[in-house]
């Protein structure tokens, strides 16, 4: 183990340079002009692989941009990893607003900034120099390894789903670990065990076939849009709880455990509600704010419309009014389930005067890790090692759809170890990464290989 940390001081400047490297190519992927530069960046990464001594490296055609795939296996007995990142960056605008060209890779401070520095080229370049440092030291990996680089992340992993299924025994493995997350805070390595799901539905209400004009029909007709407010209405109290019947059936509440946690991270609802311009916060009384943010399911309207919307006054009574609504879920409610307890629900609430229409739009279920888990547990070990801190238990307020995908299909635990910070811009201009974290991360999937192996 010495041997194989000398290597990264040894390395260290090396490192960054290949990191600069890859940052320069504008893998793209929803733009096809970027088209031959997926295939440059798909093409680096195998032969990065087959340099750092990964075997059976392949670089495989998805219908859109291909999967680099790699393996070693020579640890027999051990558990597997499949490591899962993805290549392909988002696009760059509003370029104007980067104080350096996104693919010029500029180094200020402990950051390096370019697109894709964060999201996610530094945290799979992480992986590679963790396995290039013990296989050129110890000649030979504590675990068997699976590295599975997708090309298609930003635009919603469209072949992925179906790579995984076509390709089963290939990537089966006992852990799938993903780095493509932000810790909580500086300093403090981070772990995101628990993400939310979501139902997304749209209600349209007809109250007759053409607008009317408020004088000669108000009193006789019902409005759609004020039946559509009223019935919205009721979706909540006013403490922020949802009325939905059986929405809560499922939610498997957090453990004590969990809160003890949760309560330790720093959050100031002050400084929070200041940073997005907010008098003040709000949400379900009897919880905490980001066990509110994280673990409870939540119920918002997206958009709603109708009726007159242009400059001055025009008296009318509209024929239709439509509303979006979505629920953010966490485990183990079902989207099909919740959908439709919200139709029926909705559906009760629907005065005779009017006819509804409410359409499922998409739906993803949430996901959550056991904390007790062996392999978070190692995960948990090594990054406290590698960062001398206490390891932040996180959960994201937002869907990360493959997790769930890896989770149904491989059947394993997915652990997500993310080194990016909380400003590191992904998806904006100026996205930049840690050096530190990117030293450190290395360090610690060097000790994580370690503890997996003891498993
Ligand atoms: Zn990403």
């Amino acid at each position: 183990m010495s041997k194989t940390l000398d290597f990264l001081n040894e390395n260290h400047d090396r490192f960054e340079q290949e990191l600069v490297d890859i940052l320069k190519i504008p893998s793209i992927s929803s733009n096809p002009d970027n088209n031959d530069d997926m295939l440059v960046m798909a093409e680096l990464l195998k032969v990065e692989m087959s340099k750092i001594g990964m075997k059976n490296v392949q670089v495989i055609e998805t219908g859109g941009h291909p999967v680099v795939y790699s393996e070693w296996l020579d640890a027999p007995g051990k558990p597997t990893l499949l490591i899962y990142g993805h290549y392909d960056v988002q696009p760059v605008d509003p370029v104007d607003l980067w104080d350096s060209p996104p693919f010029e890779p500029v180094v200020k401070g402990d950051k390096i900034f370019a697109r894709g520095s964060a999201d996610d080229k530094g945290q799979i370049f992480i992986h590679l120099k963790a396995i290039e440092a013990c296989l050129a030291t110890q000649g030979e990996l504590p675990v068997n390894v699976k590295l599975i680089f997708e090309g298609e992340e930003e635009v919603g992993s469209i072949h992925l789903e179906e790579f995984i299924k076509d390709h089963e025994d290939m990537l089966n493995a006992d852990y799938v670990v993903i780095s493509d997350t932000p810790m909580f805070r500086e300093g403090y390595p981070g772990i995101t065990y628990g993400l939310r799901g979501l139902a997304y539905l749209q209600v349209n209400l007809r109250g007759t076939n053409t607008d009317l004009h408020s004088g000669s029909f108000g009193g006789l007709v019902k409005n759609p849009i004020n039946a559509l407010v009223e019935i919205l209405a009721q979706m909540k109290d006013d403490v922020g709880r949802i009325l939905i019947p059986g929405f809560y059936d499922d939610v498997l509440p957090i453990t004590d455990n969990e809160h003890n946690k949760l309560s330790k991270l720093p959050f100031s609802p002050k400084e929070f509600a200041d940073s997005i311009g907010a008098p003040a916060l709000f949400g379900e009384t009897g919880f905490e704010d980001l066990e509110r943010l994280w673990a409870r399911p939540t119920f918002d309207i997206n958009g709603i419309w109708g009726g007159f919307q242009g400059e001055g006054a025009k008296t009318v009574i509209p024929a239709e009014a439509h509303a979006k609504v979505s629920m953010r879920l966490v485990a183990n409610q079902n989207p099909e389930d919740i959908a439709q307890k919200f139709k029926s629900y909705v559906e009760s609430l629907i005065p005779d005067s009017m006819e509804a229409e409410i359409d499922a739009m998409h739906g993803g279920f949430g996901y959550v890790t056991d904390l007790d888990n062996p392999g978070l547990q190692a995960g948990v070990r090594a990054l406290k090692k590698a960062f001398g801190k206490e390891v932040d238990f996180l959960r994201e307020g937002g869907s990360i759809p493959i997790v769930k995908v890896f989770a149904d299909i491989i059947k394993a635990p997915v652990l997500l170890m993310g080194y990016g910070l909380p400003d590191q811009n992904a998806h904006a201009p100026n996205e930049n990464f840690s050096l530190t974290n990117f030293h450190k991360g290395i360090e610690s999937i060097i000790y994580f290989f370690d503890e997996v192996g003891q498993l």
